[in-house]
């Protein structure tokens, strides 16, 4: 199966999701969504199983024939944005803190920062939204296994839960399909280009 994703919209246009390829086609074939090309046009499975597949296209083979990998699709009965959970991962902290040591203000490439626990596990802290923070190499150990309190040292912001952004989703791979870059917030975009300059 091929690689990468498509991203989903609701029948705003607005991006609500990211899923598989084989997915995607499988909400296509039920007729739960249709495919949007470059143009806006909007596809259901059948007229886009039609059209001609030229060598320059990203393919995929079904059982009887080869198509055209779908990028984008639109959801046919569903409108609202979901609420979602943010994933805890690494990454996701990395992004919600944008790179930004949470002691010193600097911003750091991703292998020169370290995921501080600001209680840290053996004074009782959890490892959640609420107690993880990006910090430097530099002031992680300068604060060793203590609070930021018995470090003397402040933190920029108090750590929380951050919003749900589709970029969470989005592996650093797929972000550079040009067809997604339409439907995307430019609040967003502007945070995504900088995470990848890092
Ligand atoms: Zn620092």
């Amino acid at each position: 199966m091929i690689e990468g994703s498509t991203l989903v919209l609701n029948r705003s246009y607005v991006p609500v999701h990211v899923t598989s390829i084989k997915r995607a086609i499988c909400l296509v074939f039920k007729g739960l969504a249709k495919i949007v090309d470059q143009q806006y046009q909007v596809y259901d499975f059948k007229s886009w199983s039609e059209l001609s597949v030229s060598k320059n296209d990203e393919q995929v083979s079904m059982t009887e024939k080869v198509i055209r990998v779908p990028r984008v699709i639109m959801l046919q009965c569903y409108n609202k944005v979901p609420r979602r959970n943010v994933r805890f991962s690494r990454e996701n902290i990395y992004l919600r803190d944008n790179n930004t040591c949470q002691y010193c203000g600097h911003a750091f490439k991703r292998q020169n920062i370290n995921i501080d626990h600001v209680i840290p596990l053996s004074q009782g802290g959890e490892t959640d939204w609420t107690n993880v923070v990006c910090s430097c190499i530099a002031c992680n150990s300068k604060k060793g296994g203590r609070t930021p309190q018995q470090a003397g040292m402040t933190l920029l912001r108090r750590p929380a839960v951050p919003q749900y952004s589709l970029f969470m989703e989005i592996s650093p791979k797929d972000r550079l399909y040009d067809l997604w870059h339409v439907y995307m917030n430019p609040v967003d975009f502007a945070y995504w280009n900088l995470d990848l300059k890092k």
